[in-house]
């Protein structure tokens, strides 16, 4: 960054308002600013000279009083299942990860909310990192719609799902988050109910985010409805009870009427027996909810190790019997490290 830049406001951090406000301020028309935050949110322009419906002086003058700070796609690996992984370079020269997952009729975004992680879960790659710092919603937006790019020219179709599933925990990043997922439906025209919020479960954060009535769908990483276990695997949880989590997704549904997911790991020696199992589907039973059984995916680190499968079927079976809605899903990704809980920018050779 040039020490002219680096004194530069980021335009992206005024909202519509503060546009206006600088337009009047410089005796330029008002509708100038919504001219701008077109391009900026819905065009995703990321130069000012691409603004081609403004004069050259009002070009100038935002490029003497802004920048456009933005992301990068850095390096791209292909998984033999289609998966795209992206290192994002974000401005300041921190990476983060976001990844692309094609199926046969959809295109998944999933993409980060922080630079690492301030949470400790013990089987994930990204708490590894710690938190460096949250993104602001301009740099999750730009991972959306690069990733948008990638599926209208690899698989000819704009992305129909986004996740909030890569690096970070989104509720701790809450107004960032907000922020970003506003610009997105506007920007890109997509349903809110096609985003998925996942979070490792905040209570406090949980019962704010209902006020608002969001129309997105949040997912919680429950991993284990015992006390003991969860605290065990995810230490943040000691100060998370179960109970004041249940309370909180209670509340998120009476006023949003929105069925939680719980996303949920089983591990041999860890949460496979038979008590672990009735756990998750007393908790279940409480709030309406679904849930998501996913496949471990090793790290680097960690003695973790994925149950048999006929624990699996056991889990899914109790919850049918409870009429709870379960699906098994397998990981994609893998062989690029692509997949959940293995995002840690590990180095990855450019694509050739
Ligand atoms: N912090 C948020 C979002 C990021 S993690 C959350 O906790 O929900 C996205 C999902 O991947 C979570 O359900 C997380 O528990 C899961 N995950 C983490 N490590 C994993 C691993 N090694 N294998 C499979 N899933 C993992």
């Amino acid at each position: 960054m040039s020490a002219e830049n680096a004194t530069k406001r980021d335009i992206r951090a005024l909202d519509l308002q503060a546009l206006k406000a600088f337009f009047a301020q410089h005796n330029q028309q008002a509708f100038r600013a919504n001219q701008v935050y077109q391009w900026l949110w819905q065009k995703g322009a990321h130069h000012f000279d691409e603004m081609t419906n403004l004069s050259k002086s009002t070009r100038e003058l935002l490029d003497t009083h802004f920048v456009i700070n933005h992301i990068a796609v850095d390096r791209q690996q292909r998984s033999s299942d289609q998966t795209i992984k992206n290192a994002i370079r974000l401005h300041d020269g921190l990476t983060v990860e976001s990844v692309l997952i094609p199926t046969e009729t959809r295109s998944t975004a999933c993409v980060s909310s922080q630079v690492g992680c301030s949470l400790d879960c013990t089987f994930c790659a990204t708490s590894q990192l710690k938190r460096m710092r949250n993104l602001n919603p301009d740099e999750i937006y730009d991972q959306v719609m690069a990733l948008d790019r990638q599926s209208q020219l690899y698989f000819g179709r704009p992305l129909s799902n986004i996740v909030f599933m890569g690096m970070g925990e989104p509720l701790m990043n809450y107004k960032n988050v907000i922020a970003a997922v506003e610009r997105i439906t506007e920007g890109l025209g997509l349903s809110p109910k096609r985003i998925t919020i996942s979070t490792s479960g905040i209570p406090k954060m949980i019962e704010k985010l209902a006020d608002e009535n969001p129309r997105f769908q949040l997912a919680v990483s429950l991993h284990s409805a015992r006390e003991k276990v969860r605290n065990q695997i995810m230490p943040f949880s000691t100060s998370f009870d179960l109970e004041t989590l249940q309370k909180s997704l209670q509340y998120w549904y009476q006023l949003t009427r929105s069925k939680i997911t719980f996303e949920y790991l089983i591990w041999k020696g860890i949460n496979d027996t038979q008590q672990d199992i009735e756990a998750l589907v007393a908790y279940c039973k409480r709030v309406p909810s679904k849930v998501n059984i996913i496949e471990y995916n090793p790290t680097d680190f960690g003695d973790f190790e994925g149950a048999d499968q006929k624990v699996i079927e056991a889990y899914k079976m109790a919850l049918e019997r409870a009429r709870i809605t379960v699906t098994v899903r397998r990981s994609r990704g893998k062989d690029i490290d692509a997949a959940c809980g293995q995002l840690a920018n590990k180095l990855i050779p450019l694509e050739s």
